[in-house]
Formats: structure tokens, sequence, C-alpha cells
């Protein structure tokens, strides 16, 4: 009998190991989907500026304004600094 709780502490000791060794391998796992582009991609404008940027462009000073970047690319251009993302035409 005392061989028998022996076994299974040492099965339920290897699961426990298995899981923890499947969550190192594999942590973003259980995380689910990872957030994609589903939303519009954001970019930021100022009120004066000319050209959109990312959020943590050092340029990005005062008022921004969160703007959709199909939409800043109407009536801005990327920023060289931070290199926001564009869209690519394909002709
Ligand atoms: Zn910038």
């Amino acid at each position: 009998m005392k061989r028998l709780f022996f076994l299974l502490g040492v099965l339920v000791g290897a699961a426990i190991v298995a899981s923890r060794l499947k969550k190192w391998l594999f942590p973003y796992e259980s995380l689910g989907e990872p957030a994609r582009a589903v939303e519009p991609e954001l970019v930021y404008t100022t009120a004066s500026g000319q050209k959109y940027h990312r959020k943590d462009c050092l340029y990005l000073q005062g008022t921004m304004s969160p703007v959709p970047l199909e939409e800043a690319l109407v009536t801005h251009e990327p920023c060289t600094v931070c290199n926001p993302p564009r869209l690519t035409v394909h002709a």
C-alpha cells in the first residue's frame, strides 16, 4: 500500500513538473490570442505639426491627438524620427 501512494506521488509530481515545463516552453499559450490589429492603427498628430508620430515619439509634446493611420496619411507625413507605420499600397 505504501508503494502505491509513493507511485501516486511520483505521478502527481511529474504532472506538476510537466505543466510548469509547458508554461516555461509556451508562456503565451494561456494568454489567448495576442492583441492583433483588429482595431485601426492609431498614430498621433500635434495641433501644429505636419507629421504624424508614434505614441512614444519625443516630438510629441503638449497636445496630441490619436488619429487612425489611414486618416493621418491624408493630411500628414510620417515622422522621420520615430518612423511610424505606413500603409503599403499595392498597385
Ligand atoms: Zn515622431
